[in-house]
């Protein structure tokens, strides 16, 4: 199975790939021309992201070296393209070597691990709960779960509980515009006994948080079952 972190294979031609090359993050890129062609050299020239910060993609990247490395990153693109996308396996070191490349500082340690975890190079989800036939059908049956908030962690918390196979509801008082993104957290007046805000506790099937700004009560969204120079 194709690695999902690898993309799909495309065919643009060269003036299509130029002109993608225009919107994207620099210090992104010379990391993927790594994936693409094996050479670590791309992020170990004199072109590297000057700061580490969200609001500025291109990580304080003058514009002329941004213009150098699409310049030389087109040719290097269109043989992975003619190749047939077949991005090159990193080993480990590499690839934190590229954390630390676009961090503008070391990745180490349990920070690293962390990223790891996180990323997942490898294509797979090594925390995935994969208990099997250990737990009876019944004992999963009879552990419902309610978890409060639909925001990031409530839905991971749904995606292990659906691999774990236990039944699950998750309580979120804002239809459509769920997470710390829609609006600020609401109080619960009342909820499901056990509850905790944005964990899960067995022993429910319902979940009645009341929004302050609404009369109405929660919708209840059931999902359960559910410094050499650069190449080129
Ligand atoms: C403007 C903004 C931009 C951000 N950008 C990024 C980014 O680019 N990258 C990034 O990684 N992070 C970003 N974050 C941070 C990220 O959104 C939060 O870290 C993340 O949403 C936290 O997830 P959470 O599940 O803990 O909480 P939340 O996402 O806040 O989810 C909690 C959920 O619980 C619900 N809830 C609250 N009270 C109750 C109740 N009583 N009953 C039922 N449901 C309830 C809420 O409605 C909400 O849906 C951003 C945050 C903001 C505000």
């Amino acid at each position: 199975m194709r690695n999902p972190h690898a993309g799909e294979p495309f065919t643009d031609d060269d003036q299509a790939i130029a002109a993608a090359l225009e919107e994207v993050s620099v210090p992104a890129l010379l990391c993927s021309l790594v994936h693409m062609t094996g050479d670590p050299a791309w992020i170990r020239g004199d072109i590297r992201p000057r700061v580490a910060m969200s609001l500025d993609i291109q990580s304080a990247i003058p514009a002329g070296e941004r213009a150098e490395v699409r310049r030389r990153a087109l040719p290097a693109i269109a043989a992975y393209r003619d190749g047939g996308c077949a991005p090159h396996e990193l080993p480990r070191e590499l690839l934190q070597e590229m954390m630390s490349f676009l961090g503008c500082q070391p990745v180490e340690g349990r920070l690293a691990g962390l990223y790891f975890d996180d990323l997942q190079f490898a294509g797979g989800d090594t925390s995935a709960i994969t208990w099997g036939d250990d737990i009876p059908a019944e004992a999963k049956t009879a552990a419902p779960v309610v978890v409060v908030g639909c925001g990031l962690a409530g839905i991971l918390a749904g995606i292990r509980l659906r691999q774990a196979g236990l039944p699950f509801v998750v309580g979120e008082p804002l239809p459509g515009r769920p997470g710390r993104r829609g609006e600020p957290p609401v109080t619960a007046t009342r909820s499901s006994p056990r509850t905790t805000g944005a964990s899960s506790t067995a022993g429910s099937r319902s979940c009645v948080p009341t929004s302050p700004r609404s009369s109405t009560s929660t919708a209840c969204a059931r999902t359960a079952g559910s410094t050499p120079p650069l190449p080129g």
